[in-house]
């Protein structure tokens, strides 16, 4: 964004209620210093441990994305799950928080079919320290609270600082997971994060809207979700990668988080996919030829589409 956008956006700061949390003492005071309001890179003046927990999805690879199956309604995911882009830009933001911190650690949180790692793999070689993968038969069907049950008590063990996960997933999304995590967490919850610093024992976040951005304010911890393309994913290094092979990851089932069978999966579903179809065909687009008035036609074409 430019220094002149900038102005012209409407930008409001704004609190977040505060929510139930640790003690403010053992939060309080440690980080020092302002947060450049702008800067994707957080600054953080004083060093003390941060822990950052990411909610990972591990989602069949786009390249080969599969099938819908008919019977239940839902994306086969007997294939080998790669990382979600999406959540790589959260990866990366978690990474530079705790870069910035000077100390600390990001863990990653995943809940994924057959004790599937390959996408959390890819998340450590980036530079996260440990995971969770929480696998059981009877998630099958789990719809997105069923899911945000499961990663709210996974990320509940860690007592993160600050939780961070994409607005939305890119196999099949609600957009809706990392704001049910914060209620059920009894945490405040902010979205569309474009950049985040941390001042105090709270967070300073420039929320993008459609005008531009909010700037926002929170205490921690907090669940922040993360708009893709804010940063960028850095790759794995052959040292990450190698590295990743023998990082710890903790494999849980429903029984070791103390959630009843019946609270997940098909059995607690609350949402029904009641049809499934393909999506319409692209039509064609307009063909505007120049009889001296195209330009005309282009503006109010882009004007009745609000993108200008
Ligand atoms: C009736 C029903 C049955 C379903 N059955 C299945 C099924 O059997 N198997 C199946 O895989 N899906 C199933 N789904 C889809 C499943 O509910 C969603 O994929 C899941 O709830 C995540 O929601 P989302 O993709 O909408 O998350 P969003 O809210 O779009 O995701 C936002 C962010 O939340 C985090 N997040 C979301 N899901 C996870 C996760 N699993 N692990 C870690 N972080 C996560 C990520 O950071 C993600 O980018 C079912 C849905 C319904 C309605």
């Amino acid at each position: 964004m430019t220094d002149e956008a900038t102005e012209l956006t409407m930008n409001k700061t704004r609190k977040v209620p505060d929510a139930t949390r640790r003690s403010s003492d053992s939060k309080s005071g440690r980080y020092l210093g302002r947060p450049a309001w702008g800067e994707t890179q957080p600054e953080v003046a004083d060093s003390s441990a941060m822990k950052v927990v990411v909610c990972v999805k591990q989602i069949p690879d786009p390249a080969d994305p599969g099938a819908l199956d008919p019977e239940t309604k839902t994306l086969k995911r007997d294939s080998k799950l790669i990382l979600d882009e999406s959540d790589s830009y959260g990866v990366e933001m978690a990474l530079q928080l705790v870069d910035a911190a000077g100390d600390g650690e990001v863990h990653l949180v995943s809940m994924a079919p057959n004790n599937e790692v390959s996408g959390l793999r890819t998340a450590l070689a980036m530079g996260a320290a440990s995971a969770t993968i929480v696998s059981d038969d009877a998630l099958q069907g789990s719809d997105a609270l069923g899911t945000a049950k499961v990663l709210a008590a996974a990320i509940a063990r860690q007592e993160p600082d600050l939780i961070l996960a994409a607005t939305e997933s890119s196999d099949g999304y609600t957009g809706t997971v990392p704001e049910m995590v914060a209620a059920l967490m009894d945490l405040p919850s902010v979205t569309f994060a474009k950049s985040i610093a941390i001042d105090g024992g709270a967070a300073k976040i420039q929320r993008q809207t459609e005008a531009g951005y909010d700037e926002v304010e929170c205490p921690l911890p907090a669940v922040v979700s993360v708009t893709a393309g804010v940063v960028e994913p850095r790759y794995p290094s052959f040292k990450g990668i190698m590295a990743a092979k023998s990082k710890p990851v903790d494999e849980l089932t429903i029984g070791d988080l103390g959630i009843d069978a019946d609270q997940v999966g098909w059995a607690g579903a609350g949402q029904e996919i009641v049809a499934i179809e393909d999506a319409p065909a692209r039509e064609a687009g307009e063909i505007i030829e120049d009889d001296g008035d195209a330009h005309e036609r282009i503006v109010a074409f882009l004007d009745e589409l609000k993108v200008l």
